[in-house]
């Protein structure tokens, strides 16, 4: 049977060092083949990001180049409508079958809003979820809205081993090195002149150097 495979999706605007740890740690704690990296093409959630989703899909193409065990998909920055996370599963599922365990990788902060998300119990019958921690968002019931605690309580995994066992369904949290790095930050360094270096990867902020991204605030 294949090992299980990560979904990582994100606005990525830009992709940075939290963003890689998160996937990287994520293969090792929850025993992934891989992880699939899905640039959001027009986020449903927030305002029009500042940068195009090409430009975004470059920066994580540049950021995990040589990382066999990441890949990336371009078809939510290539599709004409909103990007919607159980559309993107419900593709995925029928690209690589029912019996596939899939994971969709969230952060807390992306968790503790799941349930603002399009059908977002159907993303329970498609993939399994794995949260993990993020510095300032805890990962506990009481600090979630009622109906998604009441889904965290049922469905959370202790074994994590037990991912494996079905195509979807649980709920898995996992604690990552603590980095407190966000996008906005990152924006806001460079659209004040400020220096980003060492909370992104070189070639991703030389990519944004030549094609003079976020300079404004
Ligand atoms: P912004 O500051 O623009 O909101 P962001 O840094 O949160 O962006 P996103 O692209 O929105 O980045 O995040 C994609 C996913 O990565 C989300 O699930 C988010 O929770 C997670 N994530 C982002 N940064 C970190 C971090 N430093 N630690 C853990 N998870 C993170």
């Amino acid at each position: 049977m294949s090992e299980p495979l990560g979904l990582f999706g994100g606005t990525f605007d830009p992709v940075h060092f939290g963003h890689l740890r998160l996937a990287e740690e994520s293969i090792a704690h929850l025993g992934l083949g891989g992880v699939r990296w899905i640039p959001a093409g027009r986020p449903p959630h927030r305002g029009v990001p500042e940068v195009t989703g090409e430009q975004r899909l470059a920066m994580v193409s540049a950021a995990i180049a040589g990382n066999t065990r990441f890949s990336v998909d371009a078809s939510e920055v290539m599709a004409a409508a909103p990007s919607y996370t159980v559309h993107t599963l419900e593709r995925l599922r029928h690209e690589l079958g029912a019996d596939r365990a899939l994971v969709l990788l969230v952060g807390a902060d992306a968790f503790a809003g799941l349930a603002s998300w399009h059908r977002w119990r159907d993303i329970f019958s498609l993939a399994h979820l794995a949260v993990s921690h993020r510095p300032g968002f805890p990962v506990e019931s009481a600090s979630l809205p009622a109906a998604l605690a009441e889904e965290f309580e049922a469905r959370r995994l202790s074994d994590i081993d037990s991912l494996k066992a079905s195509p979807g369904g649980a709920i898995a949290t996992f604690a990552m090195t603590q980095l407190a790095i966000s996008a906005t930050q990152i924006r806001k360094l460079l659209a004040n002149q400020l220096s980003a270096r060492y909370l992104l990867p070189d070639a991703v902020l030389d990519y944004i150097q030549t094609h003079s991204l976020y300079r404004n605030a």
